[in-house]
């Protein structure tokens, strides 16, 4: 596995992961859409106790509306690249924006959620072995 290793826009936030990403999805849910500026953001899980976080990144909640729990949305105060999430319910996930990775070639979507709010001219990336949720995950 290549390093999970990234970092912000301008450098300021950088991070690095002695874990393997746990799942790889890819999110067309409204909030991700907003804060990333583009039709979906692509969230790579890893273990949140092995993720070092170099610098201090500013973080906005927005409120889950399916678990009524907040995401904890981190990124950078300076550029504006978001960097990483956490749900609050599970807490022990730390979803790194995979645009972020200095090499995201490698990384491969396993599922997709919110599917219902897919634009449509986003075309399902790969086959249908993939799994695509029309909400949000269950972190129940
Ligand atoms: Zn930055
Ligand atoms: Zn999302």
């Amino acid at each position: 596995m290549p390093a999970i290793e990234g970092r912000c826009l301008c450098g300021s936030i950088s991070y690095t992961s002695t874990d393997e990403p746990i799942l790889v999805g890819i999110c067309h849910c409204t909030d991700c859409r907003r804060q990333s500026g583009t039709a979906f953001s692509i969230n790579v899980g890893v273990p949140a106790g092995g993720l070092t976080i170099t610098g201090t990144p500013k973080v906005y909640e927005t409120m889950g509306t399916d678990r009524g729990e907040p995401a904890r949305r981190h990124f950078c105060g300076d550029c504006g690249s978001p960097i990483i999430s956490v749900l609050a319910d599970a807490d022990d996930i730390a979803f790194v924006k995979g645009g972020t990775l200095d090499d995201p070639s490698w990384i491969e979507p396993e599922l997709e959620l919110w599917e219902e709010s897919r634009l449509p001219w986003v075309d399902r990336i790969e086959s249908e072995e993939r799994g695509y949720f029309s909400r949000g995950l269950n972190t129940d």
